[in-house]
């Protein structure tokens, strides 16, 4: 399961605004890079450690709690955006419509199935990836694998290969813009739902935008019906948008890590915190998740998730067993806190139905509640004839349809969708209204890493799952 595991030397959290009290233990950590000049990469932590926080503790607390609803059925998680964010892909454009894209799906959903949709962008922050090999081969010519924008350069150069710890501080400054946009959108009034119809403008003419179009004009009246009757939906003017990465980089992750004595609490969070919600938090996302190659119960980043505060997501494969689930239980969530652990299943759509029966049954007999959450993506990677990485958009509504029949049928709450998605007409998931088609893939293929759903198919996605979970 692992690859390139190295050791991570030990390192005091110097970032803490509070005294410094996490001294992280000297574990095997998978999947990191190997950075060239250790002492550059010294002088980065340093100033990452001095940087101001991404995110405040307050807001890490807010969304566990919301996540807990999602684990009781009282609301549901859509979490999407690109397998791996880019530097260059960080535009004012592209930022927007990633968020459009995920507000008309939580549109489409919470109006198909009545339930509050908590909106996590893979955004602001996925900027690091795991890779099956250190290396890669071309025409005879090996150099270290692409591990993403925050680690090295895309190209094919030993030069643009080569892992830069400058990258890392460029992977928080990106962070932080993004998240500057995003905030603005969502607070600006942007996110308002009375701009339903706003959010499906600068979108192609397609089956399912017309289909979008319908249901905002259902909400419109609805709403106007409401507002005339004296309802007030300026609450509605503020949106809440939460972000989430892999926490695969450990060397990001760490300085970014604080305990936060002195952060005032959030509006409607005067309540003292408790002993545990001093910190340490991970400041560098609200949520964050271990993938299936870096959740070894006795390595580095099982062990990281243990000691921060945030809400963790868990990827969980095919083979993982009740043991191994709960051991990750006991590990990341001794204190069985509601929200805290989000079990997010990659099994693949022709495997799912034997899987992840006795894997959730085991759990919930256990007596542990975790948030359930389904992604349809990782587990249906294919190679097309035509060579490109994809999947088919069946493939994905299968094993949502498939994780959603195995749930009802054990009485357990589907908490949520994790979805590889871009706001763009890219080609690079099979299917769909549009068809796309073996050939149809090279057309717009931009994706450095895994495919992603394109805006219409990521649509066409949230008007299935809308009836699955309305049938629920
Ligand atoms: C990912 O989410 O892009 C990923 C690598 O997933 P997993 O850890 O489930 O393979
Ligand atoms: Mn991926």
């Amino acid at each position: 399961m692992s690859t390139g595991a190295s050791t991570i030397t030990s390192t005091r959290d110097s970032a803490a605004s509070g005294p410094a009290s996490t001294t992280w233990p000297d574990l095997p950590a998978a999947q990191q890079p190997q950075w060239p000049d250790a002492a550059a990469l010294a002088e980065v932590q340093a100033e990452l450690a001095s940087y101001p926080p991404l995110v405040f503790a307050g807001e890490a607390d807010q969304l566990r709690a919301q996540l807990a609803k999602a684990a009781r059925g009282e609301a549901f998680l859509l979490q999407g955006g690109d397998c791996a964010e880019t530097f260059a892909g960080a535009t004012a454009d592209g930022i927007r419509r990633r968020l459009k894209t995920m507000l008309q799906m939580s549109a489409v959903l919470t109006y198909g199935a009545s339930l509050p949709v908590i909106k996590v962008g893979r955004m602001a922050g996925q900027f690091s990836k795991p890779r099956s090999s250190n290396d890669e081969t071309r025409d005879g010519v090996t150099l270290p694998a692409y591990r993403g924008d925050a680690v090295n350069d895309y190209a094919f150069t030993p030069q643009a290969r080569r892992p830069d710890p400058q990258r890392l501080l460029r992977a928080y400054h990106t962070s932080s813009a993004t998240l500057n946009l995003i905030r603005a959108f969502t607070t600006g009034g942007y996110a308002d739902l009375r701009k339903v119809h706003e959010w499906n403008r600068g979108f192609a003419a397609t089956a399912a935008n017309a289909r979008y179009e319908a249901l905002a004009r259902d909400i419109d009246k609805a709403m106007k019906f409401m507002i005339a009757a004296g309802a007030d939906f300026d609450a509605l003017k503020s949106v809440q948008f939460w972000s989430s990465h892999e926490a695969l980089l450990l060397d990001y992750e760490r300085p970014l890590t604080r305990t936060l004595d002195e952060e005032p609490p959030l509006a409607g969070q005067e309540q003292p915190r408790d002993v545990r919600q001093g910190g340490p938090y991970d400041v560098s996302g609200h949520m964050v998740w271990i993938g299936e190659r870096t959740r070894q119960l006795d390595g580095a980043h099982v062990d990281f998730a243990s000691r921060i505060r945030n809400p963790i997501g868990i990827k969980l494969g095919p083979k993982t067993s009740v043991d191994d689930a709960l051991a990750l239980v006991d590990k990341v969530d001794p204190y069985r806190e509601p929200g805290r652990l989000t079990f997010i299943t990659r099994m693949g759509a022709s495997t799912i139905r034997e899987a992840l029966p006795a894997l959730v049954e085991g759990v919930t007999r256990a007596g542990v509640q975790v948030t359930w959450v389904c992604d349809p993506m990782h587990g249906n990677t294919i190679t097309s004839t035509s060579g490109y990485k994809t999947r088919r958009f069946d493939d994905v509504v299968d094993e949502v349809r498939g994780f959603f029949e195995v749930h009802r049928a054990l009485g357990t709450v589907p908490g949520g969708l994790h979805v590889e998605l871009t706001g763009d007409d890219v080609t690079e998931c099979l299917g769909g209204a549009m068809e796309i088609d073996d050939a149809g893939l090279g057309t717009r293929y931009e994706s450095l890493c895994d495919p992603r759903l394109n805006h219409q198919q990521s649509l066409e996605l949230a008007f299935l799952v809308a009836e699955m979970l309305s049938a629920r």
